[in-house]
């Protein structure tokens, strides 16, 4: 199928065709066969956003429509990459352009001269379907890369292939003579097929004890994180890539500043994977957006990077994908409808925004995967925003609320005092608590809802108080409060605080959180019986008791409990 342009603006650009053409399929667009996507067909008209720099574009030029989709190529050797939003791997566009972008340039995403050291898990005469593991590389470090049966494939295996193959060499030969590859293609705009969903009864464990014990999302959940300029979004992301229980990572980055991608690419690297010592990266696929990309291929990235995530969690794998800032995609989206001369919606932005953002966050999700043998496999993902001037009743933020279970408000008053993470516990919630209660009683402790109900509603009381000081000053308090007032102190500045820069408290042990939670919950308590047998609050609250549990995060899981037991002599001891 073929048109002719009859319009050009900036990245859009309108074609008058003949025939029929598929919505989300891709065009040659003039001399230079620049990649672009038909979205939008109006009879005769095809409007088609353009991947590459358009200029020097004319009017008059010929597009050749491909019928086929956006796609992106999956196998070995994705793991340690870093691609651009249409999966192009960034060091080889930059081996070959000198700049990320040079138009033309369509080099694939796996390595084409690199074998795999292929071991078969079936043998001839064996009857294999989507979805089926037939044999497994080794991706590096000892990852095991599945290679699977793609979707719509069945038969009788005739040949087997072992050792060295090529990455689209066939590693099988079905006896209808169709062959399977190590490298499939899918395309981006459409979900992977699995067996069926799973509920979020799992905790997404993260090590973070604002995040696990207060506001967890669950493996297969939706996390949203909004917060202004400088509160956190972007370390909280990479201190979940380190330490979360995700065994693969996608990061999917659109720079706020306009350094802060390079940077990343210089930094990222050098993050180390506490879980084995080495690079981060070895475990993660990256895919970001600069600001001298073409806008269009940011509004790719985040599909580009569900569709590799969902492709390990095929494999069985708990992936995580992280998206820093999705308000930068939906600018990127902004900026493609208003080119196209769409009727604006609420600030700029399209009517369909909230279904575009649906449309990736509803492909997490912990699944059964495809396959005889079945799997289970997740995608979790967290989602940031960065509201101007940190307004959350803006469109991107609300949309993206609707679509979370969970929600990490970022708050810049407790950034600008240097509470960290900056997650305001009063604005925060989970929807997930009560599919996840079973998982914590089973996993964690049987009462954890309970002493989660009363860490938050002491939380809550403190904010009280702390207003009632304001109004009348702290002399009105009696005893009780100004003790409830301590404990919603220990509990904000012992337990939420977390440095993701200690060594020891970067990561938070859920064991270890249970047992701080309690110990701040009975002291309370026992402090609170002291009060009622009428001892001074000031004898409690300048206790080294209090020193102690305030100290708790940069102590050991056994530390925590050698306090748990010596906690009633030491209050005893208050009580002379
Ligand atoms: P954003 O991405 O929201 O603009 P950043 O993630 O870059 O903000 O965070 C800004 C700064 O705040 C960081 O450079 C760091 O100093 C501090 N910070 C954020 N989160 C933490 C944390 N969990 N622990 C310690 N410091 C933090
Ligand atoms: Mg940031």
């Amino acid at each position: 199928m073929e048109g002719r342009i009859i319009w050009i603006s900036g990245p859009a650009v309108r074609a008058r065709i003949r025939g029929g053409i598929k919505m989300h399929s891709l065009a040659a667009v003039g001399r230079e066969g620049l990649l672009g996507e038909v979205v939008a067909i109006d009879g005769d008209t095809a409007t088609i956003q353009v991947y590459e720099d358009t200029t020097g574009l004319e009017v008059g030029e010929e597009v050749v429509f491909t019928g086929r989709f956006l796609s992106v190529e999956l196998g070995p050797g994705l793991l340690g990459r870093i691609f651009d939003g249409l999966q192009r791997p960034l060091h080889a566009l930059r081996e070959m352009g000198g700049d990320f972008i040079r138009r033309g340039i369509h080099k694939e995403a796996i390595e084409r001269d690199k074998g795999w050291d292929f071991h078969p898990l079936v043998s001839r005469g064996e009857e294999v379907g989507e979805g089926d593991v037939v044999g497994i590389v080794d991706e590096g470090e000892g990852r095991e890369h599945r290679i699977m049966v793609p979707k719509g494939v069945r038969g009788k295996v005739k040949e087997v292939r072992k050792g060295l193959v090529g990455a689209t060499e066939p590693c099988l030969i079905l006896e209808d003579g169709r062959e399977v590859k190590m490298v499939q293609e899918w395309p981006i705009r459409i979900p992977r097929p699995y067996k069926r969903r799973l509920p979020p009864t799992r905790l997404f464990i993260t090590g973070q004890r604002v995040i696990d014990t207060f506001f967890p999302v669950s493996e297969g959940g939706v996390a949203i994180i909004p917060g202004g300029f400088g509160t956190g979004k972007t370390v909280t992301e990479q201190t979940l890539a380190k330490y979360s229980m995700a065994d693969i990572i996608v990061y999917v980055g659109c720079g706020e500043r306009g350094n802060e991608m390079s940077e990343f690419l210089r930094e990222f690297p050098r993050l180390k994977d506490p879980k084995t010592g080495r690079s981060l990266l070895s475990r993660t696929i990256v895919v970001v957006n600069t600001s001298n990309m073409p806008v269009a291929a940011r509004e790719a990235s985040i599909y580009t990077g569900i569709t590799m995530a969902e492709y390990y969690r095929d494999m069985g794998y708990s992936v995580a994908l992280f998206a820093d800032s999705t308000s930068r995609w939906a600018e990127a989206l902004r900026e493609m409808s208003s080119r196209m001369e769409e009727m604006p919606g609420e600030e700029g932005y399209p009517s369909y925004l909230a279904s575009r953002l649906g449309s990736f966050y509803e492909r997490a999700g912990r699944v059964v995967t495809l396959g005889s043998k079945e799997r289970e496999g997740a995608v979790t993902v967290v989602g940031a925003v960065s509201p101007p001037g940190g307004d959350f009743s803006e469109p991107v933020t609300q949309a993206s609320l609707r679509i979370g279970g969970t929600l990490w408000a970022l708050d810049t008053d407790l950034a600008y005092r240097r509470h960290f993470p900056a997650i305001n516990w009063l604005r925060s919630y989970s929807q997930y608590i009560p599919s996840l209660r079973d998982w914590y009683r089973e996993n964690v402790k049987e009462d954890w809802a309970e002493k989660r109900e009363r860490g938050l509603y002491l939380l809550q009381k403190e904010e009280e108080l702390k207003e009632v000081v304001m109004l009348i000053g702290p002399d009105a308090l009696q005893d009780r409060d100004r003790l409830t007032l301590e404990a919603g102190r220990l509990i904000r500045d012992g337990f939420l605080r977390q440095n993701a820069f200690s060594d020891v408290d970067a990561f938070c042990p859920l064991k270890k959180q249970y047992l701080m939670l309690d110990a701040f919950l009975r002291f309370y308590d026992e402090a609170m019986a002291l009060i009622e047998r009428e001892v001074p609050v000031e004898r409690i609250i300048e206790s080294p008791l209090m020193e102690r549990l305030l100290r708790l995060s940069e102590s050991s899981t056994e530390e925590v409990e050698a306090l748990l037991e010596d906690l009633p002599q030491e209050i005893r001891g208050m009580e002379r």
